[in-house]
């Protein structure tokens, strides 16, 4: 080789844009990423990426990277060193402590970043500073779908592997942008559709690509999946057609839940889904000849007031028609970012420890107590939606917000920010100035997943290594070491090395990962939670019967009432979600030039029909305005929704940003906003 070979590095790592959970070698050299090269036993993806995956990387190098810690000075921030960043925020937050109690401190983890991060949050908020009040995003995204899971299977994850979703006979997806949130996991559903004949049906509000790819495409109306779920399982129950085995032997509570499934005739289901008698039929028929059936889920079904719920008649047909314990069957919500499943796996809620074991049990709260040395509350604290509710009403004092422009993803910004200026001291732990970091007082500068090691755990619960490719740019620091630096800084001394001793400790305590290890995750190495002591662990999440005290599964009894709905003022429902190119909020993806080109900036989609009773051409400039806020800005019009369902992409931090016109509404079961449920006027400024 070359002198100029031999400088390149290769170095495997896991992508950071969606739960697929794709691993590949990256190739650098001198800080630079010269190309990503996946390789034959990466176990979510093989030889395939998307596009942001291949190059969504220079934001690396983005000049606007923060080099230094941040301390604000009046209206503009000053760069300090590290000691005096750190000494202060710990000070401001024991003097808030000891001025106030610990709830008046709130925690928030980053589901961007690493398991051993969330891990050391959710000890930061427990054992050094005395409280519960610790979340995640997925309470922004799939918590309403854990919930769903945790009351029927009492799992929250992926019943089975990506590979299951390839080898059922049928898939449905459900509320769900698979071929631009999910690129990958998507080209496997296709391969199967075209290979062996895999049945796709498709669930949405809007025809995306899977959509027009699928055998069957559905619009119900907005907000109604639950509706059509219990309808096509009791369609199920009165023919006879149920799994009668399955349920004997594994299922809980099914007299008492075919009693509540009465008001879910065909008729009640045709007029509330707009899906018609004929047709809910033929899905119940279909659903109950094929042998194995998947079906996967997003945050079209969990940002409603009813996402819970509907995510529980999702795991309740699954039940009834025995599509559990096999392979090639299953629910599969599909987590978002690279590590919402393992932001919540490792701890960082209100109300769970590492492990999902409640902090309300006192055997469990015992164990982490005797480990660290301190007594932890009983009670759960704050989620996400009630910490800030907790500032407006002036019991919460302090934020520390890791990896995660709340400002801009949790609905309702202009209620969110009111907020942040309430606050008497926030830390901004993150790569950039977002527009959450700007209300902060202190910003520390934490460095992307390819500057650091770690663990993500992707949709299918499988925990894999990223290893460090390149090193941190100015004094950014991993944000685990940064915690830790805190931690001793308030009087805790944790004297981890590197995060394999953060993980030695989580699987120590927390049973789903007792034989989780650096070790046993060595390069293209992974492991699918639960594992046991000596490291066996789970493709298929249930093979012996569910954990419940019985071993059987519960099916569970839901009620459905009409949540939201757009008026003669406000008659127009948005409908939001991902487009292919970016991720999330896109701090990340607007900073890769290679990405933002494609894509540079949000639109708004409008139907043709109602295009031209606005009279309104492509690229008219309109605004919406809803009862929380306003947005402005230009048309597309397509078919691809259709009559007064507009849609916006949620990947934009400027005036287009959907949250402006979010309000508080929420998921009755798990404090989730209810994105989805958006009611808008729509004002022409320009018709072009
Ligand atoms: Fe990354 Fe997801 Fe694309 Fe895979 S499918 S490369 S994990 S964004």
């Amino acid at each position: 080789a070359s002198m100029r070979e031999d400088r390149i590095e290769k170095t495997k790592t896991v992508c950071t844009y969606c739960g697929v959970g794709c691993t590949f070698d990256v190739w650098t050299k001198d800080h630079k990423v010269l190309k990503v090269e996946p390789q034959q036993d990466s176990p979510a993806n093989g030889i395939s990426t998307c596009v942001k995956g291949k190059f969504g990387w220079d934001y690396v190098n983005s000049e606007e990277r923060l080099r230094k810690p941040l301390v604000r000075e009046g209206d503009s921030f000053v760069e300090v060193e590290w000691d005096e960043a750190l000494d202060y925020t710990a000070k401001r937050f024991a003097d808030i402590k000891a001025d106030k109690g610990p709830d008046a401190l709130g925690f928030i983890a980053s589901s961007k970043a690493t398991n051993e991060e969330s891990y050391t949050m959710q000890k930061l908020a427990r054992q050094v500073f005395g409280t519960n009040n610790v979340d995640n995003c997925s309470r922004y995204c799939q918590s309403p779908a854990t919930k769903g899971l945790f009351r029927t299977v009492g799992h929250g994850g992926d019943s089975g592997s990506i590979d299951d979703i390839a080898d059922a006979d049928m898939v449905i997806t459900i509320g769900s942008n698979t071929a631009e949130s999910h690129p990958v996991l998507a080209s496997r559903i296709k391969r199967s559709q075209k290979l062996f004949g895999q049945k796709l049906y498709v669930f949405d509000l809007r025809k995306h690509e899977m959509g027009t790819r699928a055998d069957r495409f559905f619009q119900p109306k907005s907000g109604t999946d639950l509706v059509w779920l219990s309808a096509v399982t009791k369609y199920i129950i009165d023919q006879g057609w149920e799994d009668r085995a399955f349920i004997d032997k594994w299922v809980n509570d099914f007299d008492a839940y075919q009693e509540s499934l009465k008001k879910f005739t065909l008729d009640y289901a045709e007029e509330l889904t707009g899906i018609s008698k004929d047709e809910l039929k033929q899905i119940a028929e279909q659903i109950a000849n094929v042998g194995k059936l998947a079906i996967c889920w997003a945050m079209g079904v969990t940002q409603h007031q009813l996402g819970s719920d509907t995510s529980t008649a999702i795991s309740n047909l699954l039940l009834v028609t025995g599509n559990y314990m096999r392979n090639g069957t299953g629910a599969y919500p599909l987590r978002g970012h690279n590590n919402v499943q393992g932001c919540s796996d490792f701890g960082s809620m209100p109300n769970f420890f590492p492990g999902y074991e409640k902090v309300a049990d006192d055997k469990v709260r015992k164990r982490y107590e005797d480990a660290w040395g301190v007594e932890i509350p009983a009670e759960p604290g704050k989620d996400n939606h009630e910490m800030i509710g907790a500032i407006h009403e002036g019991t919460l004092h302090s934020m520390y917000i890791l990896g995660e422009d709340t400002g801009i993803v949790d609905a309702n910004i202009n209620y969110v920010t009111d907020a942040f200026e309430k606050l008497e001291f926030m830390v901004v732990q993150d790569l950039f100035l977002t527009e959450t970091a700007k209300y902060a007082d202190v910003i520390l500068p934490a460095v992307p997943s390819l500057e650091k090691e770690g663990t993500f755990t992707n949709t299918e619960r499988r925990i894999q290594r990223l290893y460090q490719a390149l090193e941190p740019v100015g004094d950014s620091r991993p944000d685990w070491a940064i915690i830790m630096d805190l931690a001793a800084r308030s009087g805790y001394e944790w004297g981890y090395n590197s995060p394999s001793d953060i993980m030695d400790e989580s699987a120590s305590l927390a049973p789903l990962f007792a034989g989780v290890s650096y070790d046993r995750l060595t390069d293209y190495n992974s492991l699918q939670w639960p594992v046991a002591a000596d490291g066996t662990d789970s493709p298929l999440l249930f093979v012996d019967g569910f954990p419940f005290e019985d071993n059987k599964a519960k099916l569970y009894l839901l009620d459905y009432e009409l949540m939201y709905e757009t008026n003669d003022e406000y008659d127009l429902h948005v409908n939001n979600g991902r487009v292919l190119e970016h991720f999330h909020e896109g701090n990340m993806t607007y900073k890769s030039k290679a990405i933002s080109s494609k894509m540079p900036s949000a639109f708004i989609e409008v139907s043709p029909e109602l295009a031209k009773e606005r009279g309104i051409n492509e690229g008219a400039e309109v605004k919406l305005i809803s009862e929380s806020g306003e947005v402005t800005g230009s048309v597309h019009i397509t078919d691809r929704v259709s009559g007064r369902e507009l849609y916006l992409p949620l990947n934009d931090n400027g005036k287009t940003a959907v949250n402006y016109l979010t309000d508080n509404s929420v998921d009755k079961d798990t404090d989730t906003p209810a994105f989805k449920e958006i009611a808008v006027k729509m004002e022409v400024i320009k018709k072009k």
